[in-house]
């Protein structure tokens, strides 16, 4: 990335003297990326270690977009702590240095809410504020949000893990839905995600990672997973990455047999290798994932040390090793030769520490992922077949087809979109089949359009209320509460419907779950 100045940017001159004046040089890396996307007005995901400027990266934007005529509120920081608040409160009103009519006021716990009602009356237009206190000013409607157009989530991973989730949903829910949404975070765990496909406008995700990898070519990712779900995310991941050649690492023989089987079953060309097999066996495996027959090896360690092949695009600690110099030989397999690999590692429970100590070990940046979707997959299918029709559209000649398809227009009353739309299905078809196989394909539960309904064998009777059983759905298997669809509850039974598209997920995460210290059972509803 080369180097930007602040004066390249199309903003106010009173801006850039502020800018000048805090002895800023040249953009840092993310604001060279995220400010001129964040001018268009377009939302952004924005991802940088602490320290790297996120503060300025979002508020020279808002203060170019402020009308300071205009004496409403129009800009709205949400911070974790007061500290923080205070803090890009400060950064704020330095950036507003040359622009006096901008007033700028931090709301926080614990100072008197009078006041601040006051200060908020008297014409701020930019409020930085912790959740807590501006749910409160919200709840007294003393102060009009209704000219906030842009909200700036800071900070957003600390923010959920103090568990403000639910009151950024209340704000963010309050405020107008043209509005610009920016998400800053050190880090992107799964429920920032979530918070993201939910209230954000297609944003853009402008990530800024340093490289301080010992094996500098191989990105390594890991994945907190239930044991039963190991198979399922191995198969969403090969499906988005698409690696050609992956090597699975499994601790035991026992598991390399059991995990080959596994991906056979859902239709990969896998193959296993441990020293419990004859050698002729053995150089037969090695043969066909050399010349590319198989494309998954999966393998315990001592048997992938004969494994001397180079391009292989991606390994997969499926379980983690136990030492923490295996895992530098493991992911060694890939990134070789001057070729990018990538490494895929799952940690169940307390594997963290492990994980850590590798981390440690090997000084990698091994970041933490969360488990791809069933509507990633999709869309990376999509993805790819609308790369593969760049080729024909540009390089072939298509008059012949399309005037087949002129006739079938006028022939069938179809729109041309239709068609299209017909073949995309057609062609997702197939790859969806086996996700039909793998059990997601619930059929008609009897729920809403695009929900599942699921039934739980707990009711009145076992004291179970609706907010049990959202919370514990919530709760286990990490999707927002307002995913959760109607809860019905009878005396010794309850069915809920929850999305579609995270319904196997959601029952994943209710295996052995207890609600008010009930072991329950969680299954698809059959419809009456
Ligand atoms: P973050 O929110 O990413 O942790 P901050 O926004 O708090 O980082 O910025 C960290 C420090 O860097 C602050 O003192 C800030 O004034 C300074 N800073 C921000 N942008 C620049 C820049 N372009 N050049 C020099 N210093 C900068
Ligand atoms: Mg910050």
């Amino acid at each position: 990335m080369e180097s930007m100045q602040f004066k390249e940017l199309d903003i106010r001159p009173e801006i850039l003297k502020a800018i000048a004046n805090m002895g800023f040089e040249e953009m840092t890396p993310i604001q060279a990326r995220a400010i001129p996307v964040e001018l268009e007005g377009v939302d952004v995901v924005g991802q940088a270690q602490t320290g790297t400027g996120k503060t300025a990266a979002f508020a020279i934007p808002i203060l170019q977009k402020i009308d300071p005529k205009l004496k409403k509120p129009q800009a709205m920081v949400i911070c974790p702590t007061r500290e923080l608040a205070i803090q890009v409160a400060d950064e704020v009103r330095k950036l507003a240095k040359y622009m006096p009519s901008v007033k700028v006021l931090p709301i926080y716990g614990g100072q008197e809410i009078s006041k601040q009602i006051r200060s908020l009356k008297a014409g701020t237009q930019i409020i930085i504020g912790t959740p807590g206190r501006v749910m409160d000013h919200m709840r007294r409607k003393t102060v009009k949000f209704d000219d906030i157009a842009t909200v700036v989530l800071d900070e957003a991973d600390e923010m959920l893990d103090m568990g403000f989730r639910e009151d950024i949903e209340t704000i963010l829910s309050q405020i107008r839905e043209d509005r610009q949404t920016l998400l800053f975070s050190a880090t992107m765990p799964a429920p920032i995600m979530d918070l993201t496909r939910e209230y954000q406008r297609d944003p853009q995700t402008i990530r800024v990672v340093r490289k301080e990898l010992t094996v500098p070519n191989i990105t390594q990712y890991y994945y907190e997973v239930r044991p039963k779900n190991k198979g399922e995310v191995l198969s969403r991941l090969l499906d988005i990455y698409d690696p050609k050649l992956s090597v699975v690492f499994c601790n035991t023989k026992k598991g390399v047999d059991e995990l080959v089987q596994e991906l056979q079953g859902r239709g990969y060309f896998a193959e296993g290798l441990h020293g419990d097999m004859k050698q002729t066996m053995r150089d037969r495996v090695m043969k066909s994932f050399r010349n590319g027959k198989t494309d998954i090896l999966v393998a315990t360690d001592v048997a992938a040390r004969g494994i001397d092949v180079d391009d292989v695009d991606a390994v997969f600690n499926y379980d983690l090793p136990q030492d923490e110099e295996y895992y530098v030989h493991r992911i060694g397999r890939t990134g070789r030769a001057g070729k990018t690999g990538m490494a895929f590692s799952f940690v169940v429970g307390r594997e963290v520490y492990k994980l850590r100590d590798i981390r440690r070990y090997c000084k990698a940046k091994i970041k933490a992922q969360p488990i791809p979707s069933l509507n990633d997959v999709r869309e990376t299918r999509v993805e790819k077949i609308f790369d593969r029709l760049d080729s024909y559209i540009e390089d072939q000649d298509l008059d012949r087809y399309v005037k087949m398809i002129e006739e079938l227009v006028n022939e069938k009353d179809y729109t041309a979109m239709d068609v299209a739309a017909a073949f995309l299905a057609e062609t997702l078809g197939s790859a969806e089949g086996r996700d039909a196989q793998r059990g997601n394909d619930f059929g008609d539960t009897g729920a809403e359009a695009g929900m599942v309904r699921l039934f739980m064998n707990i009711g009145k009777r076992q004291g179970i209320r609706p907010g049990d059983v959202l919370g514990a759905i919530a709760g286990e298997s990490g999707i927002s509460g307002n995913m959760v669809g109607t809860i019905d509850l009878y005396d010794k039974y309850t069915f809920v419907e929850v999305p579609r598209e995270v319904a196997s997920d959601v029952l994943d995460a209710m295996k052995n779950v207890k609600i008010k210290g009930k072991a329950i059972n969680v299954e698809p509803a059959n419809k009456k």
